[in-house]
């Protein structure tokens, strides 16, 4: 089939790629040039396992091919994906300026019948909008061209989107025209193989599935370091108990570890945009708005800890940060609890050296060249004179360091364990001060 998708970030860029590499020929939109540009030469500008050989492969063998030109996407694709960002605007709603904007250029370029589908998060009734933009720019062309519109959102994750695209829990397809709706399971048809994974709706059931998912994940975080911080004040320890719980199954193992806070590009901004969503129809969402508010303040735990541990002093003190993307896997530095840490350590006037397997790039894109931040290109030189260790986030190459060496080579023998990743015990016997959260002994 001939698919365009417009907006080649981690997404549009993923979905692409998949596609492609199921024989279709999908043409990916961007009014980034720069991004447009170094694909085009098989650069992959951002980082996600396996997909910058995907992308080569399929490029190569003419099934995926890039573009600035929005006509020319048009004009390609019998189905029409947009995939751009739906940032949140300042009271926390999401600004749909880019789905808009691509649902206008849809309607000034197409010219015959097309699925356009949503895969943007977006709130409830944007299916309903983009049909209008639609309208309005084919309205100003003075012709008729017929069109659906499907909501079809993304529940891929970061750091395992390939596999996720590849295969998916679940495919949701909102709409209420069936010709959309058989198009769209030919196109998923290898997707969904050997069981059904399609769950077909109205589409602002789909829209809300989306933000109810992710509503429902950040929940479990928030609930975890609620009791996270529970633990601390009754001298519990939060690791225990979350074996405890997970043992049942209703509860599960799954998403309810306790943390630095949840970050991304996802999770704060849908759940804002959620209350937001609430709160315009008139219903206090106050499960969520707790979620959120927990969450705030859990990203500044760690460095309430480590303040603390420094008698409320940090001037002159370097911190080295181990881990510094919002989660494994990724280089994405959205809303992380990393730069919450980093500001909150800058504005107390400490330096901070960090390492990271792969948001060095996106730290930079960040921040810029600053006196108080050292990137390193390798875990244990962030340590060289530093006065505490901070584990951030949990990529693997951190799972079993060598405590003798993070001694020896810190000014100050103290590890912040941000995601609990380490016993205790082990730290301590080398003769490391360790924190965790939720550990019964921080408080
Ligand atoms: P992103 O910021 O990585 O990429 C968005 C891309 O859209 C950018 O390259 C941008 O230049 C491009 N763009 C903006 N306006 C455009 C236009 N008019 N025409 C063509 N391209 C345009 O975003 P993302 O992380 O891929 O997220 C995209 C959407 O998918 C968001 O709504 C997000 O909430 C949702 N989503 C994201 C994830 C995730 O893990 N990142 C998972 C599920 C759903």
């Amino acid at each position: 089939m001939r698919i365009t998708l417009f907006g080649t970030g981690y997404v549009g860029l993923v979905t692409g790629a998949c596609l492609a590499e199921m024989g279709n020929h999908v043409l990916c939109v961007d009014i980034d040039a720069d991004k447009i540009a170094a694909l085009k030469q098989g650069v992959v500008p951002i980082f996600e396992p396996g997909l910058a050989p995907m992308v080569q492969r399929n490029h190569a063998a003419g099934l995926l091919d890039f573009t600035t030109d929005a006509a020319a996407g048009v004009a390609h694709g019998e189905v029409l994906f947009i995939a751009v960002g739906t940032p949140p605007d300042e009271d926390g709603s999401a600004d749909l300026r880019h789905v808009l904007a691509v649902a206008a250029s849809i309607g000034e370029h197409l010219r015959d019948y097309a699925v356009v589908v949503n895969k943007s998060t977006v709130p409830v009734g944007t299916a309903e909008r983009v049909c209008a933009r639609i309208d309005q720019a084919l309205a100003a062309r003075g012709v008729q061209v017929p069109f659906d519109v499907v909501s079809n959102p993304e529940f891929l994750k970061e750091g395992d989107a390939v596999d996720d695209c590849m295969r998916p829990d679940r495919i949701i397809i909102g709409s209420d025209s069936a010709r959309a709706l058989a198009l769209l399971k030919r196109l998923y048809a290898p997707f969904n193989r050997n069981h059904e994974r399609i769950v077909a709706m109205d589409t602002r059931s789909a829209e809300l599935t989306k933000y109810a998912a992710n509503a429902m994940l950040a929940t479990k975080i928030s609930f975890m370091n609620e009791i996270a911080n529970l633990a601390e004040r009754v001298g519990a320890d939060v690791e225990l108990v979350r074996q405890g719980i997970g043992a049942d199954p209703r509860i599960g193992y799954h998403f309810i570890y306790p943390g630095a806070g949840y970050g991304g590009s996802c999770f704060p901004k849908d759940v804002q945009a959620l209350v937001h969503t609430a709160e315009t129809h008139g219903y206090a969402p106050r499960l969520l708005q707790a979620v959120e508010a927990v969450n705030q303040a859990q990203k500044q735990h760690l460095f309430a800890l480590i303040q603390r541990h420094f008698g409320g002093d940090l001037r002159g003190k370097t911190i080295a940060l181990w881990g510094l993307a919002f989660k494994p896997n990724t280089d994405d530095m959205r809303a992380a609890p990393s730069r919450t840490l980093m500001e909150a350590l800058w504005g107390a006037g400490a330096h901070v050296r960090a390492y990271d397997p792969e948001a060095q790039r996106e730290t930079r894109r960040f921040y810029g060249e600053r006196a108080d931040l050292t990137l390193c290109v390798q875990p244990y030189e962030a340590l060289q004179g530093a006065d505490a260790l901070v584990l951030v986030t949990e990529w693997k190459v951190f799972r079993s360091p060598d405590f003798a060496r993070i001694r020896a080579a810190l000014a100050t023998p103290v590890l912040f364990d941000g995601r609990n990743l380490y016993d205790p015990a082990a730290v301590e016997s080398a003769g490391l001060a360790y924190y965790g959260i939720g550990r019964g002994r921080s408080v």
